[in-house]
């Protein structure tokens, strides 16, 4: 059950010592790019004394990355830099991170122990539907996977009947896919007449890249009869396998013998009590190119308290509810678009996919949610259809304490894209330059 039972189970204050050492080595090897170099001339400690002495240092933020692109916290000489991977580019200019061949290794290794603790085993067949390239999700996950021994289908994403042709004849046991495709790809299987849920070999799917409602998990689950694991993980860090959801899937954990997580507020930047959700700082313990210290990830989380029936030491953090950057301020009032999502979700006649857009109009701000509906009340009475938009509207207002006005969509009928999913259109600042 365990990829490296040791590692994986250790007690807490052998992690914790483990952790000081690798973290007093990764300053060390940090302080050798020009960007820690100059940062740590004069202020960090040649060496800390404890895990806690980390708060005395300042934070790394993705602006420092687009700031010393491209070489400035590249830490060895390039013959040493094998890999270049880049994120995507959600918010903003790509960052570039480098990969020696240790660091390659280590993150195999990383992505290898999560598939390994949900079950996949040698002889699987794994279909790797992320995008291969400069995105960190198919490459991570490819060579992990050898590294496991499954055999890897390299098909990146996209060309829905073909995937489905791949499901069926080479009786595929194991995806990684965004969970945007998960749910769009079933409208595939509609088409074919074929029920993913009878007619394939797939029991497992591991989901990520995208923020996602357990809602969305169980929608996926439902359609294809299969376990949905929540993969998380950042370029900067490497990519994929920075957490992971085990077995018993509450929660992901965090491998912290190789990310230090702390959490804090976004806005004090205070290092905040155990349990109380705030933004993910992480830092590096055993990368080689690009180590980095208490870096700003914008991700929103908590850490889960308790220990985890698994048997794993190392903390859970619970899902991703969005990026520091993402809230909505909507007349006053923060949202979360995922806050819609799971709300949307958990009514049984809504579809597959949505699309928030705000805008201006008469110095307020606007939202409207357009929802994709199900083949079923698409086909279904006009009543049926004024009542479920009424539900939405109520259900939303209760959730957000704004009232958004809703329109109801055709199955399959919302712009879609072949990467993470964009469903957030804000135009109030488009309108103010207008006016
Ligand atoms: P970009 O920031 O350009 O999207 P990456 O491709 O490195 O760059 O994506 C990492 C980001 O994707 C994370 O910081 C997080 O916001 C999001 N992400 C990754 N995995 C998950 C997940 N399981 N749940 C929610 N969000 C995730
Ligand atoms: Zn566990």
């Amino acid at each position: 059950m365990y990829w490296e039972k040791e590692i994986e189970t250790m007690g807490r204050s052998d992690l914790a010592s483990l952790q000081l050492d690798r973290l007093n080595h990764s300053l060390e090897q940090a302080r050798r790019s020009p960007f820690y170099g100059k940062r740590f001339a004069y202020k960090a400690p040649s060496h800390l004394a404890g895990l806690g002495d980390l708060t005395t240092l300042p934070f790394t933020t993705k602006d420092d990355l687009r700031n010393a692109f491209p070489y400035g916290f590249l830490t060895v000489d390039l013959k040493e830099v094998v890999r270049l991977h880049s994120s995507s580019g959600t918010t903003g200019n790509p960052t570039v991170v480098f990969h020696t061949a240790g660091d390659i290794g280590q993150w195999g290794n990383l992505i290898a122990r999560c598939m390994y603790t949900t079950g996949v085993r040698k002889h699987d067949v794994f279909q790797n539907m992320m995008g291969y390239g400069l995105f960190t999700g198919g490459l991570g996950f490819h060579y992990g996977a050898e590294k496991l021994g499954v055999m890897t289908i390299p098909i990146g994403p996209g060309n829905s009947k073909r995937q489905i042709w791949f499901l069926q004849n080479l009786e595929t046991t194991v995806v990684h896919i965004l969970p945007s495709y998960a749910l769009r790809l079933y409208k595939f299987f509609e088409e074919l007449a074929i029920d993913p849920r009878e007619d394939l070999a797939l029991r497992i799917a591991f989901v990520g890249a995208e923020p996602h409602s357990e809602e969305i998990r169980k929608k996926i689950e439902d359609l294809y009869n299969i376990k949905v694991y929540n993969s998380y993980g950042l370029s900067e860090m490497c990519g994929p396998g920075v957490a992971f959801e085990c077995e018993c899937q509450e929660g992901l954990h965090i491998w912290e013998d190789h990310f230090y997580p702390e959490i804090v507020d976004p806005a004090s930047e205070e290092v905040l009590p155990e349990g109380e959700p705030g933004e993910l700082v992480l830092t590096t313990l055993t990368r080689e190119a690009m180590p980095l210290v208490r870096y700003r990830t914008r991700d929103l989380t908590r850490f889960l308290p308790g220990n985890c029936p698994c048997g794993r030491t190392h903390r859970r953090i619970d899902r991703i509810t969005g990026r520091s950057d993402d809230m909505l301020i909507i007349n006053g009032v923060n949202i979360f678009p995922i806050q819609i999502e799971k709300t949307l979700m958990a009514i049984p006649e809504i579809g597959h996919n949505y699309l928030i857009e705000i805008r201006k109009e008469n110095f307020m701000d606007r939202l409207q949610v357009h929802v994709e509906i199900n083949e079923e009340v698409f086909h279904g009475t006009l009543a049926e259809l004024e009542k479920l938009q009424e539900n939405a509207v109520a259900a939303l207002r209760a959730e957000l304490g704004v009232t958004p006005s809703v329109k109801l969509v055709e199955p399959s009928s919302l712009p879609v894209s072949e990467g993470k999913a964009q469903r957030v259109y804000d135009y109030r600042n488009e309108a103010e330059a207008e006016g």
